[in-house]
């Protein structure tokens, strides 16, 4: 029962969701419309699916924390819909130099650190070294190589500009081609 199983960590805004200043209500969350499909893919190829996101919003005060469980009880929902269930979301609150403590804080799990991916692979036994990140930044990508995954820059979101920032394993147009894409070399 304690076999590591292999996951694809998952920014969330500009991958999964459109792009846009601020998430703060569920009708704020627009689900990037192959996303649905491409992740009923990746689990059905049998990797856990665990979205990792930075939501300094909540450092800044702009977004507080029941708002931010709406969005996320949305965004599953939205996948479950789909056919497809998260393994769990992990998100960072904090800003190193905006807002207030103790959300004001130099942490460990704001990407580009490598915080989330190493604690949700502890608390789901995952297996790093057969994982992936996809995500549409560079931070994402370097979170990903500092945890020792695989990485996936998407160009939807932000990924258009970030693309000279970071050096990915693979840049795919989207989430629906970066599935299909890490599969084939899985
Ligand atoms: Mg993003
Ligand atoms: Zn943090």
């Amino acid at each position: 029962m304690n076999e590591l199983r292999p996951a694809v960590f998952l920014d969330r805004d500009g991958t999964l969701n459109v792009e846009r200043d601020l998430v703060r209500a569920p009708a704020d969350l627009e689900l990037i419309s192959t996303a649905g499909s491409a992740l009923r893919q990746l689990a059905r190829a049998g990797f856990l699916l665990i979205v990792v996101t930075n939501q300094s919003a909540r450092a800044r005060g702009i977004l507080s924390a029941s708002e931010l469980e709406d969005v996320h009880e949305r965004l599953k929902e939205l996948l479950e819909a789909e056919g497809v269930e998260l393994t769990d979301i992990l998100h960072c609150p904090h800003h190193p130099t905006e807002g207030e403590p103790p959300l004001r804080v130099e942490c460990e799990c704001r990407k580009p650190a490598p915080g989330m991916l190493l604690h949700a692979a502890a608390a789901h036994q995952v297996d790093l070294s057969r994982s992936w990140i996809i995500g549409d930044a560079a931070r994402d990508i370097e979170a990903g190589q500092r945890a020792g995954v695989r990485t996936v820059l998407v160009l939807t979101g932000k990924g258009e500009s970030e693309q000279e920032r970071c050096s990915p394993d693979l840049i795919s147009a989207d989430i629906a081609a970066a599935a299909h894409e890490l599969l084939a070399c899985s």
